[in-house]
């Protein structure tokens, strides 16, 4: 029984894990692999090279159990790591619930999320590779902040698509990514063809996370000294974002914690892979007998739980390989939430893999819900979290009530994945009772997913 008073656990820095987990190498089954969309065959490395340095695509097809963390990586992570592991005392208090709720708080990076845990890893394997340049796109100015704060450490020059909606509704983010010395695009772009064809079809549109990772590929395809980064969804990133539950493995091992559900909050799936895999880890290692894991998605971007398991593009100009995954069809444009980080059409391989195979489960909810449990925990933790792990908070927040029926002394934990301090005029919609809740109606959704499967080119073989 842990104490009872105690708030944060924190590591030294000392104690910082030094490996990154790649749950590759544990899986009972593989993943299946991504496709080259001309010939159907499995991608091999030098298709990929045109984007990634051979160090990434080196650990993106790895099946080796650990990785270490280089050197120059680890100087960088402690500058904030190891992160705080919180215990929710006073949102448990205010619930009136025996259910211990703890948190492993990653809004103490950098950027203000775990994003930086594969920005920083993914520069300095660029700059290693004597690249000059990252493209890369941003929905919620999250990743586009991380990636042009660890470019800054290692010299490379930055170049961020920025979807259009977000561009104009959060400058803020415009202004960090400027700070950290990034170029910022508004995307769709009159820079690139896939932005061009775009603006001409809709001069006004707000673009989407697939067309801007569609500029950004163009951009470093067609420059040696240019590369491209993805702030999620590819096995790399996951692996690189493992930092996070390793640590938290520690934190509660350290206070003789044991776990019985992780809720997380799923966009492209990097933050829940990177705190559920080393548990998952265990619990494949001790025959299935360990905690509940469950991914937590908005209802108006269900791909998990409404998408459908096939090969899709990643992007919406289809210059991406196709990846099998829970998919809403690459041209999918989801509800503008506020949850910006939230809002892909697809989910990582990886996780749609698990959640294939029955290793994790899913929900989805929608907003109004979501900000109601942000907004409890703002009062109560006095942390404003970002938008999308709130949807995790909700989770925890109904699982912790049930508890106050059933008695249960259950152990409950998350990633508080980011803050929300760039996002406080959609706390200020929420409390004016402006936001609205999307669903979608299930026929309708795999009408529209079914017609965006048709259109790719049909895979030989
Ligand atoms: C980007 C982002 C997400 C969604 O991405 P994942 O890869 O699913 O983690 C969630 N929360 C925050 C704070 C983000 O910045």
């Amino acid at each position: 029984m842990p104490d009872a008073l105690r708030h944060k656990v924190l590591l030294d820095e000392d104690e910082m894990p030094t490996r990154w987990y790649n749950i590759l190498h544990d899986l009972p089954t593989p993943p299946p692999p991504p496709l080259h969309p001309g010939t159907g065959q499995p991608v091999g490395p030098d298709d990929l090279s045109a984007l990634f340095p051979m160090d990434l695509i080196a650990q993106e097809v790895s099946t080796e159990q650990y990785i270490d963390i280089p050197a120059e990586v680890l100087d960088v992570y402690k500058l904030w790591r190891p992160s705080p592991l919180f215990r929710a005392h006073r949102l448990e208090k205010a619930l009136g619930t025996p259910a211990r709720i703890y948190y492993k708080y990653e809004g103490v990076s950098p950027a203000g999320s775990h994003k930086p845990n594969t920005a920083v890893p993914q520069a300095y394997y660029n700059a290693k590779a004597g690249i000059r340049k990252l493209t890369t796109e941003t929905g919620a100015g999250q990743w586009g902040t991380s990636l042009a704060f660890a470019c800054a450490q290692f010299d490379l020059e930055c170049e961020i698509w920025q979807v259009r909606a977000s561009y104009d509704a959060k400058p803020y983010r415009k202004i960090m990514m400027e700070t950290f010395g990034g170029t910022v695009h508004p995307s769709p772009s009159d820079l690139t063809e896939a932005g061009r064809a775009m603006l001409a079809s809709d001069p006004d549109s707000p673009g989407s996370l697939g067309l801007a990772i569609s500029e950004a590929v163009e951009v470093a395809a067609q420059d040696p000294t240019v590369n491209y980064a993805l702030g999620s969804v590819l096995n790399h990133v996951l692996l690189h974002q493992t930092i996070i539950g390793e640590e938290a493995l520690l934190q509660l091992a350290k206070i003789g914690e044991v776990v019985d559900l992780i809720v997380g909050c799923t966009g492209g799936g990097s933050n829940f892979g990177g705190l559920t895999f080393p548990f998952l880890r265990e619990k494949l290692a001790a025959g299935g007998a360990g905690p509940v894991i469950r991914a937590v998605e908005p209802a108006s971007c269900p791909s998990l739980t409404q998408g459908t398991y096939a090969y899709d593009f990643g992007d919406v100009a289809g210059l991406t390989p196709l990846l099998k995954m829970h998919t809403l069809g690459h041209d999918f444009i989801p509800d503008p939430i506020h949850a910006g980080g939230l809002r892909y059409h697809g989910m990582s391989p990886l996780i749609s893999h698990l959640y294939d195979q029955g290793l994790i489960e899913a929900e989805a909810r929608t907003q109004k819900d979501c900000f109601a449990a942000g907004v409890l925990f703002a009062r109560t933790e006095g942390i404003v979290p970002a938008p999308e792990p709130t949807h995790a908070l909700a989770a925890a927040v109904e699982e912790a009530i049930r508890c106050v029926e059933t008695g249960e002394e259950k152990v409950i934990l998350t990633a508080l994945c980011g803050h929300g301090h760039l996002d406080l005029p959609a706390y200020d919609a929420y409390l004016r009772g402006d936001l609205v809740d999307h669903t979608w109606d299930d026929d309708e959704l795999q009408e529209s997913v079914a017609r965006a499967l048709t259109r790719l080119p049909s895979i030989p073989g």
